[in-house]
């Protein structure tokens, strides 16, 4: 039974909104979540095969809003990670035991994560989930926002306090806003699979760099790695069209034999890549927040790991303001959030769009530099331990469940 009126409606039921709810589910706020799909993993597009790769510091969220003990028994840890350039002498690794943590991250497919976020979700008594159910439009009234949602040909309006959009990289809401967006288009697209290799992949993720773009190969469960392999766009159809053999031995030429012969491929998914950020990330009662405030080439897997970071700060924020019994839609509460957050989005959105322009770039002076770079980060004392803080999730301030602790 839904009500009229809420403290606050989540618009979009993938991993960023989803994570929102269950963080905020027992604080006494009423709450719906609205999604555009039945929230179920096995058929809602957010929860696919892709594999996600979760910071130490994502793991840490998870904890302590109770997801990770049904993550745990899934995940693969990714105890090493080496940089390096294909053909070229730099090179780079980044190392758990190193860094004093039982690993660097952890790896699951987007469908498992969508399992064990949407079971969590429906647990949550305190919240409504009308789904499946489309936000068609929204109007900002000062002292509470209307939201227009459509379910099965009938429109019902429903009024919060907050209205967060959670509604991925083609955001709605965002566009209805007006907030403008800086957006970059690669060119490239990344094809994603899983592949088996001959020898153990012994929790060793790599991050190789190629002329035609960046390859990822991450740990995943029963021996497999997941290939995030970054192709310009004009390459990616000819490569889908590849039978498995010939895949493997196409991929097998780009990445070289550290892990023997690749010898098994599984379904083949692009995706093609661009960079998009919001310039605001809060107007009015409406706060936006995960992909769609911020897409991110895959290339450092930090898209999901950046948006749960706004998750456990915004939850923080929230809960304090609603706590106090202040307005939690009130300009005061979202500016704190705005500002807490600004400066480490910029940060991950201008790192990441910098290593997939450098490490795609063929001009043979570059390739020297970044070549250079990569072994003064191997040899410099010092100069990965802040790389690999950042890799994790660790860096600036830490809102409470990245510390692991529990709301209130
Ligand atoms: C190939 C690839 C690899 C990646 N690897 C990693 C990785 O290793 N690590 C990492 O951290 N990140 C990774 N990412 C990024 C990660 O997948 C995204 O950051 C994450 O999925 C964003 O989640 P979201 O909830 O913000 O958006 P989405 O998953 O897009 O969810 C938005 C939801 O809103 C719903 N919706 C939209 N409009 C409406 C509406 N009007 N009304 C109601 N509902 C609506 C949609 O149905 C959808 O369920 C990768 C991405 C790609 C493409």
């Amino acid at each position: 039974m839904t009500k009229a009126t809420y403290d606050l409606i989540i618009v979009g039921g993938g991993m960023v909104g989803a994570s929102l709810a269950i963080a905020l589910a027992d604080r006494g706020l009423s709450m719906a979540l609205i999604e555009a799909h039945t929230p179920d993993a096995d058929t809602q597009p957010s929860y696919d095969d892709r594999a996600i790769a979760l910071a130490f510091g994502t793991r840490r969220i998870f904890e302590a809003i109770g997801v990770w003990p049904g993550l745990d028994k899934i995940v693969e840890p990714i105890l090493d990670i080496h940089v390096s350039d294909r053909g070229h002498f730099g090179f780079t690794g980044l190392s758990a035991a190193e860094e004093g943590v039982p690993a660097l991250g952890y790896v699951v497919t987007a469908r498992e994560l969508g399992r064990v976020l949407l079971g969590r979700l429906h647990q949550q008594g305190a919240l409504d989930v009308i789904a499946p159910a489309r936000v068609v439009r929204f109007d900002d009234q000062g002292a509470q926002v209307r939201v227009e949602v459509e379910s099965n040909g009938v429109m019902t309006s429903l009024d919060c306090r907050l209205l967060i959009a959670a509604d991925g990289g083609n955001s709605a809401i965002r566009e209805q806003l007006g907030v403008p967006i800086q957006r970059w288009q690669y060119g490239q697209s990344a094809v994603v699979t899983n592949i088996t290799p001959a020898k153990a992949h012994a929790n060793v993720a790599y991050e190789r760099f190629t002329d035609s773009g960046p390859v990822a190969l991450l740990p995943m469960t029963e021996q497999r790695c997941a290939l995030v392999w970054t192709l310009r766009d004009e390459q990616v159809d000819e490569v889908l069209a590849l039978d498995d053999g010939a895949f493997l031995a196409a991929f097998q030429q780009r990445f070289g034999y550290r892990l023997g012969r690749f010898r098994r491929v599984g379904r083949r998914l692009s995706y093609p890549l661009s960079l998009l950020r919001a310039r605001e990330s809060v107007r009015g009662r409406v706060a936006i927040i995960g992909n769609a405030a911020h897409t991110l080439h895959p290339i450092a897997g930090q898209g999901f790991n950046l948006g749960i970071r706004d998750v456990a700060a915004l939850a923080e924020v929230i809960d304090g303001a609603f706590a106090a019994g202040r307005d939690i839609g009130s300009p005061a509460v979202l500016d704190a959030y705005e500002r807490w957050r600004v400066q480490e989005q910029r940060n991950v959105a201008l790192a990441t769009d910098g290593l997939a322009r450098l490490f795609s770039n063929p001009l043979r002076i570059v390739r020297a530099g970044r070549n250079l770079g990569l072994l003064a980060m191997e040899f410099l004392p010092g100069a990965k331990h802040p790389l690999a803080r950042a890799a994790m999730g660790l860096n600036g301030r830490q809102p409470r469940l990245a510390r692991g602790v529990p709301l209130g």
